[in-house]
């Protein structure tokens, strides 16, 4: 069982020092560094901007500093590469890469869990995306197949793209068609993520989940504790997620 965090304080002095000698070991040194400064300019004017270090630190620990960075980053992206946009096959009610063949579906934070949480426990017991496809995730709409926690979905979610909607639905089918994958903004997520959580150590948890546990068990109408608890990963999740990104770059 893990340790539970230290109740010594929080201090911008104590994150940033921890800040400059993080690195994500999967990732190496080049994307270590992009995100520590990324990280590091967000302590940088949060302190500015008068934030509390035990504010900052939930917001680390929660995966909503990580978030706001890599929304950001993925914004550079598009604006940078207008062909990524042009090229994408994705469309409204293509739902190809809502199937979780292989389960768990992709880390998410807390922040993104309680978000969608709180877009789909109102929608409990009405059909979700289940009654499509036995390994639909459960926030899709099972008639439309579009997301029903659209404003709300995880990182994983919106980074995922395809120029190829057809080898989008090979996959979905077990094959494994080229076309389709996350664009570069989920790597710096997930080292957004990994140096949070080693900055932290000691003071906050910064767990992940699974993101078909949660929707699965928002969706079948138990509470906002007991599905993280459900969908709560093992601790090592987030290395191992950032080890698999790393073999794929
Ligand atoms: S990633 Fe593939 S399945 Fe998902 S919306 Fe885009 S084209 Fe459709
Ligand atoms: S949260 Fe929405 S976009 Fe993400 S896998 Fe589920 S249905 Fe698809």
């Amino acid at each position: 069982m893990p340790l539970e965090p230290s109740t010594a304080p929080v201090t911008f002095r104590l994150l940033n020092t921890r800040l400059a000698r993080a690195s994500v070991w999967a990732f190496g040194a080049v994307i270590s560094a992009r995100a520590r400064t990324r990280l590091a300019g967000y302590l940088a004017r949060a302190e500015q901007a008068g934030h509390t270090p035990e504010e900052v630190a939930d917001a680390l620990a929660s995966g909503a500093t990580a978030r706001a960075l890599a929304d950001q980053i993925t914004d550079e992206i598009t604006t940078a590469s207008p062909a990524l946009v042009r090229d994408i096959a994705c469309r409204s009610g293509c739902a190809w890469c809502c199937i979780f063949l292989e389960g768990d579906g992709g880390l998410i934070t807390e922040a993104e869990a309680r978000g969608l949480y709180s877009a789909l426990a109102p929608l409990s017991g009405q059909r979700d995306g289940r009654s499509w496809h036995p390994k639909a995730c459960a926030a899709l709409d099972p008639v439309t197949r579009n997301c029903r926690a659209y404003g709300t979905r995880p990182m994983i979610c919106r980074s995922f793209i395809s120029t190829d909607a057809e080898a989008c639905r090979e996959n979905a089918e077990g094959g494994d068609a080229e076309g389709s994958g996350t664009i570069g903004s989920q790597v710096d997520y997930l080292a957004l993520l990994a140096l949070s959580r080693d900055i932290l150590r000691g003071r906050r948890r910064l767990a992940t989940y699974s993101l078909e546990a949660l929707a699965r068990a928002a969706s079948d109408g138990v509470t906002a504790e007991a599905a993280l608890a459900a969908a709560r990963h093992a601790p090592r999740e987030l290395r191992l997620t950032c080890e698999d990104f790393a073999d794929s770059i």
